[in-house]
């Protein structure tokens, strides 16, 4: 996950209850027991994973400890795909389908102090949005997989991916040949959320916001000010919410009455700035840019029309040379039919973990894994990770983001479990 601005915030939110049933409520999944039984070797990964961080483009440790994992387990291993990208392929013993689990394996740079014990040793550099845990859960699902695959059905893809931090490392992958290299019939994926921890939770459709840059180009660089606020003023106009609550502020995202995961939140609708107009002049050429939020792909087009009006009857309409469009990385949107199926799947499941889903759309987050989606359905899933009766709170790219490590296990036994399932339609 990638935010589009650096959050520092005291999260206090309280959302969906904990689950306090006893452990052994868990029943019919039938990873469950193995899952819990390597839970303690997949921490010991995951701290090892997050005392040797590394940053986008960087990630040779992690990638050759995946690899050799993966090896380990006895599955077809490739490296090196897209810069330092593993993939590793479980065979089932019957035909099937062929799905994708995609992790992502990059950290972050930060100076603020870890506040775990089992701190970052490379100063400057830390996981703050849990790619050290989703490396792991990936690991630990190809392991319990691996340990019923003569019972298995189709193909099950493991997809390491570095470079998200920086919206390359997907795209880098589908370059370099990894759709090619998979014919993958679905993709599935989870991110580490502030939901408690035992919450899994998926949305059909657009899970993030639709991120546009604009750059509207002028003749001459007189009135850069003058021209400057009239864009500003013609994109406030097309500004759309329906609340007076700052839909930027994270805080907001889960308060129980107007946030995502309440049926009448406030998510649903609006289009926001991201970026007032910059502006940059270059060889006698006024640029402007900006960007905006939207939860409807249409709007790009009515701001467009919008813009290009106003400006024909304003003072500058003939030194307008153009207006380019574009967007840094589509929006995370998941199939609809495939999120129904998961949950449905999951709900039966007989599992000790809350399958949830929200009916809003995250603003100024992202996720490259909307690549992979572009070419292969798929579902993203938020993974419960904070534990607020302990002060755990997993919000990434906060200072003091931290991940209550019960999530590994249950996210190995949860998506062993669908994907197990997926595969054998
Ligand atoms: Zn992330």
């Amino acid at each position: 996950m990638k935010l589009l601005k650096t959050l520092s915030l005291a999260l206090t939110m309280s959302v969906t209850p904990a689950l306090s049933q006893a452990k052994d409520d868990a029943k019919s999944n039938p990873f469950a027991q193995r899952a819990a039984d390597i839970q303690s070797e997949l921490i010991e990964l995951r701290r090892d994973f997050h005392r040797h961080p590394e940053v986008a483009g960087e990630e040779v440790r992690t990638a050759q400890k995946v690899a050799d994992y993966l090896d380990g387990l006895g599955l077809e291993v490739t490296t090196d795909i897209g810069g330092h990208g593993v993939i590793g392929l479980l065979k089932g013993s019957k035909p099937g389908k062929t799905v994708v689990w995609r992790a992502d394996m990059d950290a972050m740079h930060s100076d603020e102090p870890d506040p775990v014990s089992f701190k970052s040793g490379i100063e400057g550099k830390r996981h703050i949005c849990g790619h050290d845990v989703h490396t792991t859960i990936g690991l630990g699902i190809a392991k319990v997989l691996s340990e019923r695959k003569a019972e298995l059905a189709g193909n099950i893809y493991f997809l390491f991916q570095p470079a998200e931090e920086t919206l390359h490392g997907a795209q880098a992958m589908i370059n370099d040949g990894a759709l090619d290299l998979m014919h993958a019939d679905e993709i599935y994926g989870a991110h580490v959320s502030p939901l408690q921890v035992g919450v899994i939770s998926a949305k059909p459709n657009m899970v993030f916001a639709d991120w546009h840059h604009l750059e509207i180009r002028f003749n001459g660089n007189e009135n850069t000010a003058e021209i400057t606020a009239l864009i500003d003023q013609i994109i406030a106009g097309q500004l759309r919410t329906n609340t007076d609550i700052q839909l930027w502020k994270p805080e907001n995202y889960l308060h129980p009455e107007y946030g995502v995961a309440n049926p009448n939140t406030v998510y649903k609708d609006y289009l926001l700035l991201s970026q007032s107009a910059k502006t940059r002049d270059t060889n006698q050429q006024l640029s402007i840019r900006t960007a905006f939020l939207t939860t409807n792909t249409d709007d790009l087009e009515t701001v467009i029309i919008d813009l290009k009006a106003k400006l024909a009857k304003s003072p500058y309409a003939d030194r307008l040379i153009n207006i380019n469009a574009s967007q840094r990385v589509p929006a995370v949107t998941n199939n609809e039919e495939l999120t129904r199926a998961s949950r449905a799947y999951l709900l039966n499941l007989g599992d000790n973990t809350e399958i949830g889903t929200h009916y809003g759309v995250l603003p100024f987050m992202t996720d490259d894994f909307a690549y992979f989606q572009q070419k292969i359905p798929g579902v993203y899933f938020f993974l419960g990770g904070s534990n607020f009766q302990q002060g755990v709170i997993a919000a990434p790219h906060t200072p003091n983001f931290q991940v209550d490590e019960s999530a590994i296990e249950i996210g190995v036994r949860t998506f062993a479990a669908l994907l197990s399932e997926r595969a054998q339609r």
